[in-house]
């Protein structure tokens, strides 16, 4: 292909993401269409000769019209998502038009530059020491693994062995310690570590979730060598934070490594009001967060943060001669994440932060949580509602006339009706609805409209059911 582009496929694009945008308030947020339908318009043999651009964008654009579940819409309160931000959204436009590789420094300085940034800002929104290192991952998962490579490597090499050189066989044996409310992903992520999900301590939570510093003592009273202990800020149920202060205070008479998994929680540090919830979150060895649930830029945007740079690029440095281009000031990406090529997602992220400023920042977490809270006081003021979680955050979880069955129907009943969408889970043994306010964009009104829907759908449900 020429340089000489063809303007009628970006403007296609453009025409239908701005079609798009202007209608999302007002479109039925869940999919409407199943994988039959979608196959029916989307599979063909492989074509030979091609098609016309415009023509394959058109279609994508009006098979998503229908396929999609509204993530992005301001009631859409499913998982912990997020939205895109408008000036997020167009930075990242902007990202895929450059098409760097922010791999190494010297392809592109200026992503360079971007990353060294925004890296600093967001260590400063956190309150975490400004010499900490910072990497650019796709999310969560990969900041968890990014952390807990760097803390393998730094509890290993305290005790003389390197774990990079050297591997695991035949190494001391590190213990590490989850909660019984960790997320999958540090499971995962372990695993990819070579530390099998069966090895693992758990320690038991609270009824809100939280792991029990009084368990962590116990469990840890016995056990001596290398420790990790993994930590929690947001449970992705109730949003509860671990006792952080206490568990810091632990991990350091233990001299373990203390991971804490804040991948929206560790948002509370940008908001004056939410602040307590995490005390004590800055004395951990490693955060990971993402960017793309409350910080709302598009996927996919994580961010693996170590206090122990040199741990951190011990475990992920990758050199070869052909990569080194640079006189050694400059950074290298590639030194503190695990991909060797890859996009420059630091930029909507420099972005948002440099619009919305500190003050921005903490209006959009701390706006989310009302709204949560808001949601929460509506639904349960109807008889028969009941919210399971102290809404300390931004998610609440609703349950409805005290029944497993109800509530299921209630939560499948408003994904189809499509005012809002919410998704459901088990918590302490019971089904409940869950509520996640993560999107910048959720006013008053949208959670007023989103209650009535769901309390009308409960009251069909009973209805139904006595009829
Ligand atoms: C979402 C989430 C993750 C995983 O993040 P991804 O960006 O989906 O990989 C990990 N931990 C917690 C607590 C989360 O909420």
């Amino acid at each position: 292909m020429s340089n000489d582009v063809p303007d009628s496929v970006l403007d296609r694009a453009h025409d239908h993401a701005q079609r798009y945008l202007h209608g999302l308030a007002a479109r039925h947020v869940g999919a409407r269409a199943e994988r039959d339908e979608m196959m029916a318009a989307l599979h063909e043999p492989l074509s030979t000769l091609g098609e016309d651009d415009s023509s394959v964008i058109d279609l994508l654009a009006g098979q998503a019209e229908t396929g999609m579940t509204d993530c992005g819409s301001p009631r859409y309160f499913g998982f912990v998502i997020g939205g895109a931000h408008p000036v997020a959204l167009a930075a990242d436009w902007l990202v895929s038009t450059w098409d760097q590789n922010a791999g190494i420094h010297a392809i592109s300085p200026f992503s360079a530059a971007v990353e060294e940034v925004a890296a600093e800002w967001l260590l400063d929104l956190f309150g975490l020491p400004n010499d900490a290192s910072v990497g650019f991952v796709t999310g969560g998962q990969m900041a968890n693994f990014t952390c807990l490579a760097a803390a393998r490597h730094a509890v290993l090499r305290r005790v003389g062995w390197d774990v990079e050189l050297d591997g695991l066989a035949g190494a001391p044996r590190v213990t590490v310690v989850v909660s019984a409310a960790t997320h999958v992903t540090i499971d995962v992520a372990l695993r990819y570590l070579g530390f099998g999900t069966r090895s693992l301590v758990t320690v038991d939570a609270d009824d809100q979730g939280r792991m029990r510093a009084d368990s962590l003592r116990d469990a840890l009273a016995t056990v001596g060598g290398p420790v990790i202990i993994c930590a929690q800020a947001g449970n992705v149920n109730s949003g509860a934070c671990d006792p952080l202060r206490e568990i810091a205070e632990i991990a350091n008479e233990m001299d373990a490594w203390l991971h804490v998994d804040g991948a929206f929680g560790l948002w509370a540090r940008a908001s004056a009001e939410l602040v307590p919830l995490v005390d004590g979150i800055e004395k951990a060895d490693s955060w990971s967060t993402d960017a793309h649930k409350w910080l709302n830029v598009p996927y996919d945007s994580g961010v693996a943060i170590v206090k122990h740079a040199a741990d951190h690029r011990a475990a992920m440095s990758a050199s070869a001669a052909y990569l080194i281009q640079t006189s050694g000031a400059e950074r290298d990406a590639i030194d503190w994440v695990p991909e060797l090529s890859r996009r420059a997602r630091a930029i909507p992220i420099y972005a948002t932060v440099r619009a919305l400023g500190r003050k921005g920042i903490d209006d959009v977490i701390s706006r989310s949580c009302r709204r949560a809270r808001q949601m929460a006081s509506i639904l349960q003021s109807a008889e028969g509602v009941d919210v399971l979680n102290d809404v300390v955050l931004n998610q609440a979880l609703v349950r409805f006339a005290d029944s497993d069955d109800v509530t299921r129907a209630v939560v499948t009943g408003v994904q189809a009706e499509g005012t809002c969408w919410v998704s459901g889970t088990t918590w302490n043994g019971h089904a409940a609805m869950r509520v996640s306010v993560t999107n910048w964009a959720t006013s008053e009104h949208d959670i007023e409209l989103s209650a009535a829907a769901i309390l009308k759908v409960y009251g069909v449900e009973l209805h139904n059911r006595i009829h």
